[in-house]
């Protein structure tokens, strides 16, 4: 019987995503679910429509324009568009010392 060995593969999931039924934050009237998000299964890479602008949860980008029909477009512009890595929650930083 053979037995796999896999090795270095589960560091890159080790990413929790947050459950579907999340609750938004107060405020919150819109949330575009980003790409990188979508493609890595990791729900907190979204953009967040406030009442008087929109952030992208992932890379800081913001919309000033309030909440109507342009700013949820451009909101979901940018999710679609948006393909920031998250920062890591963990400091991995390999430091060289001279
Ligand atoms: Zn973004």
């Amino acid at each position: 019987m053979q037995t796999s060995r896999i090795t270095g593969t589960a560091s890159k999931n080790a990413r929790t995503p947050a459950p579907a039924d999340e609750p938004w934050p107060a405020g919150v009237h819109a949330r575009f679910l980003t790409t990188y998000g979508h493609l890595y299964n990791d729900r907190s890479c979204t953009v967040d429509v406030h009442s008087s602008h929109a952030e992208c949860r992932t890379c800081g980008w913001k919309n000033h324009s309030g909440l109507g029909n342009k700013a949820l477009a451009d909101a979901s512009a940018h999710a679609r568009d948006c393909m920031a890595l998250p920062r890591p929650t963990t400091n991995t930083a390999i430091h060289h010392s001279a």
